[in-house]
Order: C-alpha cells, then sequence, then structure tokens
C-alpha cells in the first residue's frame, strides 16, 4: 500500500507524528511489532507489525485478548512509517488521530505462515510475538464485513491468541495499562505533554488513577519532549 494515505491524511507541520518520507529498508533480521495504545475520540490499540519496510497496522478497539476464546476486532488501516513505532505523544486536537498515543507494548514478531504476502491476501496471518505484554502464537483472520472507518475497503479482521503458554485469562489491558518505554499512563502522558488530560484520563484503568490522586508525586518522571507552542507557529502558514 506505501505511505500515500498515511501522508495525506496528516499535517505534518501541526503533528509531532514523523513524515516518514518512504517506506523504510530492512536492515534487520528481526521484524518490529508495536501495539500503540491510542485515546482518539474513542480508545483503541493500534496493532502494528513490520512489512515491506512499512508498518501494516490495524485498529482494535478493545484490544488484544490473551484468552485464545475470546475474538478481537481488528479493522485494518492504512500503513504507517517504521518510525511510527517509537511515537509516543499528542497529537493535536483536531488533527486526524487527536488524542493521546503510549507505547503499550513492543518487540518482535516472526510469521508462521511461509508466505506472509499471501497469507495477508487470503486472510488469514499466523505469527509468534515477543514482546513484553504480548507473545507466543496469534493470528489474524479476515472476515466478510467491511469497515466503515477508515476508508473505503478497509478489511475487518479478527485478532485471535491461539492456544500456548501464554495464553491466559488475565485482562491484560487491565493489568498492564502503562507504557513499556516511559512506564506512563494515558493521563501522565496528556500531562506532561500539554494534551487533554481529563480525555486522556478516560482510557486508564481507574484503579491507576486513584493510586496517583492519593499519591501524586509518584507521577512518572519524564521530560516534555516538544511544547505545544510549535504547533502554533506552523499552524498559522498552513
Ligand atoms: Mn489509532
Amino acid at each position: 500500500m506505501g505511505l500515500s494515505e498515511y501522508q495525506r491524511k496528516r499535517r505534518f507541520a501541526v503533528t509531532p507524528e514523523p513524515a516518514g518520507k518512504r517506506a523504510g529498508r530492512r536492515r534487520k533480521k528481526t521484524l518490529a511489532f508495536v501495539v500503540q495504545k491510542h485515546r482518539a475520540s474513542q480508545l483503541h490499540y493500534d496493532f502494528r507489525l513490520e512489512w515491506n519496510g512499512v508498518l501494516l497496522s490495524w485498529a482494535v478497539p478493545k484490544g488484544p485478548s490473551l484468552d485464545p476464546s475470546v475474538k478481537r476486532l481488528a479493522m485494518q488501516v492504512e500503513d504507517h512509517p517504521l518510525e511510527y513505532a517509537a511515537f509516543e505523544g499528542i497529537i493535536p486536537a483536531g488533527e486526524y488521530g487527536g488524542g493521546t498515543v503510549m507505547v503499550w507494548d513492543r518487540g518482535t514478531w516472526t510469521p508462521e505462515s511461509p508466505d506472509v504476502d499471501a497469507a495477508l491476501r487470503t486472510g488469514e496471518l499466523k505469527f509468534t510475538l515477543d514482546g513484553e505484554k504480548l507473545s507466543g502464537s496469534w493470528i489474524l483472520v479476515r472476515t466478510r464485513g467491511y469497515s466503515s472507518r477508515g476508508g473505503a475497503g478497509r478489511s475487518t479482521w479478527l485478532l485471535i491468541k491461539h492456544r500456548d503458554e501464554a495464553a491466559s485469562r488475565k485482562d491484560v489491558a487491565e493489568t498492564a495499562p502503562r507504557s513499556v518505554v516511559s512506564r506512563r499512563l494515558l493521563a501522565e502522558i496528556a500531562w506532561q505533554e500539554g494534551g487533554d488530560v481529563k480525555k486522556a484520563a478516560a482510557g486508564d484503568p481507574a484503579a491507576e488513577l486513584r493510586k496517583l490522586v492519593r499519591n501524586p508525586a509518584a507521577v512518572t518522571a519524564q521530560k516534555r519532549r516538544r511544547k505545544p507552542s510549535v504547533w502554533k507557529s506552523n499552524r498559522a502558514g498552513s
């Protein structure tokens, strides 16, 4: 698919997301995966697999489940640049996907399907994840339906955990809600980077937020990376 749709949807003078000038070249033997928790108009988890120099991307409203009896809806969205895997921060309000983004999990993936391109065409991709929260064997299966979100022809998939040692009834979204790169909650990311804290907090488990309220000194330390004024100064010219 390439990155043209990704680039068309975003104004890089305004959003701090990477422009991804071209699809990346594969330098290493491993393939990356990332799951970004994204509090946009709706909370969802963006599940991304490196393939052919881009990140194939699916929006998973409820997030991945470790329980093999649970099938999670995964709507395919536009390919993202490889650099996007490192993006954690604020997409300004009013921009495409405006809200708070957290790197919820990351690691490497290994195809189990012998021919990934063929598996994507037929709509049944088997793979192993080696991340901090997600591991073991998984499958993405395309359903007949099409998503109204994300443009015409976007396909709807199901993300399902295979039965193995990494399978669990534990609700990983609830028990492991923090960023794997900064250990922050969504509310902490929004607070420190000038986002909408109240909106972000609606995506955090209530029990974690109560702990913060009882002990505000526990807010995870993180330097401010980019000031909102940068976006505003660029906005004038667009
Ligand atoms: Mn998203």
